[in-house]
C-alpha cells in the first residue's frame, strides 16, 4: 500500500507542487489549507508523514507540531517543516520543537523527496523492528 503523506500548506501553488511531486513518487496526499484541518486530516488518516508549511494562516505550524506531538496516535508520525524564511538558528528550533526535519522554499524537489523518503523509510524499519521483536 503506499504510503500517505499529508500535506500542510495555504498557499495553493506550493501544494499543487507538492501533490505533483509526492504522487508522481508513488505517494498518496491528503491536503490541508490550515492548522484546523490538519488536525482533523491527522487524528481521522494516520498519515505516515506530514508536510508542514509554518506559515499558515489561523493557528501557526509551530502550534500544529505541538498539538500533533502531544497526541498519543501522532506523537511519533513525521513531520518536514517548510518554511520561506528562516534564521540562522531557526532550525535547530524546529528540531526542539518536534520537527523531523525541515526544508526551505524554493523547494528543491530532489532535497524534498529524499528528506520525505528517508523518514517514511526510518518508519518502516521502527515498523518491522516491532514485529520482529513480536514474532521472535
Ligand atoms: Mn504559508
Amino acid at each position: 500500500m503506499a504510503s500517505t503523506v499529508l500535506i500542510v500548506e495555504d498557499n495553493e501553488l506550493n501544494a499543487k507542487l507538492f501533490r505533483d511531486l509526492l504522487r508522481a513518487k508513488g505517494y498518496a496526499t491528503l491536503e490541508a489549507g490550515y492548522g484546523e484541518q490538519a488536525m482533523i486530516l491527522a487524528r481521522r488518516h494516520r498519515p505516515d508523514l506530514v508536510l508542514l508549511d509554518l506559515q499558515l494562516p489561523s493557528i501557526s505550524g509551530y502550534t500544529v507540531i505541538r498539538l500533533l506531538r502531544a497526541d498519543p496516535t501522532l506523537r511519533h508520525t513525521p513531520v518536514i517543516g517548510v518554511s520561506a524564511f528562516l534564521l540562522p538558528s531557526e532550525g535547530h528550533q524546529l528540531i526542539e520543537a518536534g520537527f523531523d526535519d525541515y526544508v526551505m522554499k524554493p523547494i528543491s524537489a530532489r532535497e524534498l523527496l529524499s528528506k520525505v523518503g528517508a523518514l517514511v523509510r526510518r518508519c518502516e524499519v521502527v515498523d518491522f523492528g516491532k514485529y520482529r521483536e513480536i514474532a521472535g
